[in-house]
């Protein structure tokens, strides 16, 4: 038997704009007592919501209980921007792109996982929250508009489709002449996260038993496992942990996760006069030329924006951190939206990302019975879902092929010293921040 004692439980500080337009969800189910299970999920993000899918799909006759240690949609499944990305996208990469056999097996992947969400958001009536709108990338300097046309090569060399932007089609988009060009890709989802997250729970309900606010603190692996939570305890044969860069909390991949953090900031409700002000399309999002530039989403009557990177090895952020890069949102907002002023910010929010040095996933068999999916490298509404469904393959024991292309990924590899992380990653992250410009 292994014991794994949690040293922290995730708690994010502030709503997020997504889960703030909502209405109030029902109330919580909390874990109390002893609950008897033939699989047990620890973490209700995108990997294990669809773990857990999956393996309703794969053993319909088995007890499948999930617990988080918060809301569904509280965690950073809720407060992303909601693209859901095909194409291959490397947060950390020098560019977008790589061997192009790696890419078409990416792009694969990653379309098998978004057709697994489009499945689940035509049972569980999700259409709204999860839409095939495409994604525009935007330049706003000319170093990232030849990163587009690179990129646009890229595409054309894998034969996937694209459309080409210049600075007047982006103003007929984005009501802003602040980009100078831009790509236009279609097979990008544009999700509502916390939405469609939390539409996935409520569909699931009647057959996977899901509790909130009920962290798991400990983990002892054994002939059955057993999950503690504060005020309760789940016994299963069968543990699938999908709680991203909480796994290394309960010290599982120790020293091979980045911990990193990005932001985001949502307007109020723009009026009609302030849309007529703005022109463009309602409803678009952008992802920037430069990976550590502003994504930013219209929907509706209000704009998103997100940017910067901290490095947080303590695994949370908080309001004060939060609030010194909301200067950061704003100053990106002017620059994009002069025509709309001093926009207040409804909402501002930080998550965590799980990110590793060589861009893999956690993922395995990592003792008896015990299974991970995790690790997403920010991409995670895709990628969560693909480690998700594909861990659930796993544990079965099905033929599905890509459950080998994802065992066959190396693990994270180890990061270098604390000291110098702990001086090398924020400097890193400061200079490639500095260095997109513009873009930022
Ligand atoms: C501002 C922002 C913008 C982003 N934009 C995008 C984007 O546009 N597209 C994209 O693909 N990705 C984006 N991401 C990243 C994306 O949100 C993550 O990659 C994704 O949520 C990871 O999914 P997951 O299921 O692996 O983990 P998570 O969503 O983090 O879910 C893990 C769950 O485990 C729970 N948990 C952890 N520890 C415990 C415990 N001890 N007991 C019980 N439960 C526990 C947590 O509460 C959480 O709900 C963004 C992230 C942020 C913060």
């Amino acid at each position: 038997m292994s014991v794994h004692k949690a040293v922290r439980t995730p708690a994010d500080v502030s709503v997020s704009g997504w889960y703030a337009v909502l209405p109030p969800p029902p109330k919580a189910q909390v874990l109390r007592g002893r609950y008897v299970a033939d699989w047990v999920i620890v973490g209700a993000g995108f990997a294990g919501l669809a773990a857990a899918r999956r393996l309703s799909q794969l053993v319909p006759n088995d007890r499948i209980a999930v617990v988080d240690a918060q809301r569904i949609g509280w965690g950073a499944a809720g407060r992303n921007s909601g693209f859901m990305i095909d194409l291959p996208h490397e947060l950390g990469g020098e560019n977008y792109g790589s061997s192009k056999a790696h890419d078409l097996k990416q792009i694969s992947m990653n379309r098998a996982a978004i057709g697994f969400s489009a499945s689940a958001a035509d049972e569980f009536g999700l259409q709204s929250y999860f839409v095939r709108a495409g994604k525009f990338h935007g330049a706003a300097t000319q170093h990232g508009l030849r990163s587009l046309r690179e990129f646009e090569t890229h595409l054309g060399g894998l034969a996937e489709n694209f459309r080409s932007l210049d600075a007047s089609d982006m103003k007929r988009i984005t009501g802003t002449d602040f980009f100078i060009g831009g790509t236009f890709t279609p097979g990008t989802v544009m999700a509502q996260p916390a939405a469609f997250i939390r539409g996935i729970a409520g569909g699931l309900a009647g057959r996977v038993k899901i509790f909130e606010n009920s962290p798991a603190t400990l983990i002892e692996t054994g002939a059955v496992h057993r999950v503690q939570t504060p005020e309760g305890e789940i016994i299963a044969p069968r543990l699938i942990l999908t709680v991203n860069g909480h796994l290394e909390s309960f010290g599982f991949f120790r020293k091979r996760l980045l911990h990193v953090f990005t932001y985001a900031s949502m307007t109020r409700s723009l009026s009609d006069s302030e849309q007529a002000a703005l022109g463009g399309q309602e409803h678009w999002g952008l992802i920037p030329a430069d990976p550590m530039g502003s994504t930013i989403r219209r929907i509706g009557d209000r704009i998103v924006v997100r940017n910067t990177f901290t490095y947080n090895p303590g695994m949370s952020t908080s309001k004060k951190q939060i609030n010194q890069i909301a200067r950061a949102h704003d100053r990106s907002f002017r620059a994009r939206f002069p025509m709309l002023g001093d926009m207040p910010m409804e909402f501002r929010w930080g998550g965590h990302l799980c990110l590793s040095i060589n861009s893999a996933p956690a993922f395995g068999e990592v003792d008896d019975r015990v299974y991970v999916a995790g690790c997403c490298n920010g991409l995670g509404t895709v990628k969560g879902t693909l480690y998700g469904m594909l861990i659930a393959d796993l544990a079965v024991g099905t033929d599905e092929p890509m459950v080998s292309d994802a065992l066959s990924e190396p693990p994270p590899s180890p990061l270098y010293p604390a000291p110098l992380m702990a001086i090398g990653a924020p400097l890193r992250l400061w200079a490639m921040q500095r260095r997109a410009g513009r873009e930022f």
